[in-house]
């Protein structure tokens, strides 16, 4: 039974081009099931997180990110009587609008975008649901539920909220979003720090030494020895790691089980209205989580291995960017129309948009592909 503030199939706002439910599954589900449908779900397989993808075979990439996301916000969802459809189609179509190369990427990209409005992936993600999937016969993109597309947009400035319509009211008239999409933001955050500190012991960046001074993880450290003295690093890291992540989710469900007992919202337009979000962590463990981000940020993410990664990825993106403004007769035929066709309509900006959505939905490998085709010598074309 799902709870009075959770997300019910039968009472959606509904998707911007109306259509008859679904026979034999629920309005959410089918959410879900388009998502993993989508070209761009199949793409996150060959997407960088942290790690450039062909640099192992080991590290996360953004599909098993997405993956791990959802079951972290299932587990959840499930505990707190939420709609879990939802939930899981939020988290594995909130990266979906990510550039090659991560964060990197990102940042090279809106660079390139400056005077065309920016490019933030989180914004492009909901432009793939809405618009640039190219599959369904009567609509573009995947006329996903507003409950899923108000939960794919975590963030927005106002300047972009103005253009969204009622999926940008609630950054204008700073309200909260249901709880589904509170549990799916949580839940990213839950699973990158948990498998960044995974992928980047793996890689030899960080060590276990260094890990000791990071509160969350050494009070599950000290656990783990204690109760297997002889264990080997590979063993004890994975018993530490998910150690945290089950120690985080039970705080996450125990604190705001106790907010929603106290606000008892009646239903999911009173989550909207309410003060602040309803799915929180306790304050200690938040205070903790903040902690491992600083040491990720300075020890991982600032790594001279990982900034050589960055500086490549920097490259590569701002390449392409410009070699495909300066010249469209470098873009295949498909793309090539589509720069055409919104540069007719707005002008540079929809030519420079164009051609960052051409860019942002390339994989790692395709991106250096590209770049070395376009670019070294003696490289097929
Ligand atoms: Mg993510």
């Amino acid at each position: 039974m799902l709870a009075r503030y959770a997300a019910h199939d039968e009472k959606t706002r509904g998707r911007r081009y109306p259509e008859a439910p679904p026979q034999y599954r629920g309005e959410f589900q089918r959410d879900r099931d388009r998502i993993v449908h989508s070209g761009a779900f199949r793409r996150l397989v060959y997407k960088t997180q942290v790690f450039v993808n062909h640099e192992g075979d080991m590290y996360r990439t953004r599909l098993t990110h997405s993956m791990e996301v959802a079951q972290i916000g299932r587990s959840i969802a499930l505990a707190l009587n939420l709609n879990e459809a939802l939930t899981e189609a939020i988290c594995l179509a909130h990266d979906l609008g990510h550039t090659p190369f991560g964060h990197a990427g990102q940042d090279a990209l809106n660079d390139c975008m400056r005077e065309h409005g920016g490019f933030e992936h989180n914004l492009q993600s909901l432009r793939v649901v809405d618009e640039l999937e190219d599959r369904y016969a009567e609509f573009p993109g995947l006329n996903l539920t507003f409950e899923c597309r108000e939960g794919i947009l975590k963030h927005c400035s106002a300047a972009n909220a103005r253009k969204l319509g009622d999926i940008g009211l609630r950054f204008l008239e700073r309200r909260q979003p249901g709880l589904e999409a509170q549990i799916a933001n949580l839940a990213d955050e839950v699973a990158y720090n948990n498998h960044d500190v995974d992928d980047g012991l793996r890689a030899g960046l960080i060590e276990l030494s260094d890990l000791r001074e990071v509160p969350m993880f050494a009070r599950q450290l000290l656990i783990v020895e204690k109760k297997y003295p002889d264990i080997n690093d590979r063993r004890l890291i994975h018993e530490v790691v998910r150690r945290m992540i089950n120690g985080i989710v039970v705080d996450l469900i125990e604190r705001s089980s106790a907010l929603l007992r106290d606000a008892d919202p009646v239903d999911i337009n009173a989550v909207r209205m309410n003060d602040g979000p309803l799915i929180q962590m306790s304050d200690a463990l938040w205070a903790e989580h903040l902690e491992l981000k600083r040491f990720l940020r300075e020890r991982l993410y600032r790594h001279y291995r990982v900034q050589r990664m960055t500086r490549k990825a920097r490259t590569v993106v701002t390449d392409l960017y410009r070699a495909f403004m300066e010249d469209s007769m470098l873009l295949p035929d498909e793309h090539r129309a589509v720069v055409q066709r919104l540069a007719g309509e707005h002008g540079e900006a929809g030519r420079a948009r164009a051609v960052a959505d051409y860019v942002a939905g390339m994989t790692d490998r395709y991106a250096i592909g590209e770049h070395e085709r376009i670019f070294v010598p003696g490289q097929r074309s």
